[in-house]
C-alpha cells in the first residue's frame, strides 16, 4: 500500500470509527457575506430548527462583539438566541462537550485557531455552523473565514442589496474615515455595495 493510500485508509477508518462511536456525523457549515446580508438570521434559522428537533445547541461569539448585549446572538431584526461570549477559539472546545450543534457568530473576529477548533468539533461528530464576514471594509479576506470555507462541507454565501444600484452586494463599504479593522458598526457606519459601486467609491473619492 502506498503512503498516500495508507493515509487515506487511516483517514477513512478514523471517520468511520467516529461515526459508529458517536452515532452521528460531524460537519462544518459556513454562512458568509457582507454586512446586512442576513448571515446571523440564517444562523439563527438553522440553530432554532435544530433546537426544535431537541438537539443540544450551544452558541458562541467573540467577547469583542457586545453591540447589543453581553449575552445572546442578536440579529438585526432582534430575533435573538442565547449565546456565550468567549475570549478565544480554544474556549469553544472546552465548552462544547455533550453538544449536538455548535453555532459561532461573528467568526471573522476570532483567531485563526478557530479553523482547527471547528475541525476537531466536527471530527467528534458535532455539527458546526459558522457565520461571519468574508471580507473586511477594504475588500480583503477577513480573519479565519477563508480557511473555514476551505475545510467546510458546505458554504453558503449570502448577499445584501447594493444601496446605490439595487444589484446584489458583497462589499461592506465604510462610511466614516477610520482605518481600524475592527469597528463594530451599524447603518450609520457601513453600507452594502456591489463591486462596481464599491470600486467607484474606492478609486474615485
Ligand atoms: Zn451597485
Amino acid at each position: 500500500m502506498s503512503i498516500i493510500n495508507c493515509q487515506l485508509s487511516i483517514l477513512t477508518m478514523f471517520t468511520e470509527e467516529q461515526f459508529y462511536q458517536t452515532g452521528k456525523r460531524g460537519s462544518v457549515e459556513v454562512i458568509c457575506g457582507s454586512m446586512f446580508s442576513g448571515k446571523t438570521e440564517e444562523l439563527i434559522r438553522r440553530l432554532k430548527r435544530a433546537q426544535f428537533a431537541r438537539q443540544k445547541v450551544e452558541i458562541f461569539k467573540p467577547a469583542i462583539d457586545t453591540r447589543y448585549n453581553e449575552e445572546g446572538v442578536v440579529s438585526h431584526d432582534m430575533n435573538s438566541i442565547a449565546c456565550t461570549p468567549v475570549e478565544n477559539s480554544g474556549n469553544i472546545l472546552l465548552l462544547s462537550s455533550d453538544i449536538d450543534v455548535v453555532g459561532i457568530d461573528e467568526a471573522q473576529f476570532f483567531d485563526n485557531g478557530l479553523i482547527q477548533v471547528c475541525n476537531k468539533l466536527a471530527n467528534q461528530g458535532i455539527r458546526v455552523i459558522v457565520a461571519g464576514l468574508d471580507m473586511d471594509f477594504k475588500g480583503n479576506p477577513f480573519g479565519p473565514i477563508p480557511g473555514l470555507c476551505a475545510i467546510a462541507e458546505n458554504v453558503t454565501k449570502v448577499h445584501a442589496i447594493c444601496m446605490e444600484c439595487g444589484q446584489l452586494a458583497n462589499y461592506s463599504h465604510r462610511l466614516i474615515k477610520n482605518d481600524k479593522l475592527v469597528l463594530l458598526g451599524e447603518k450609520e457606519e457601513y453600507q452594502p455595495l456591489c463591486r462596481t459601486c464599491y470600486n467607484r467609491h474606492k478609486f474615485c473619492s
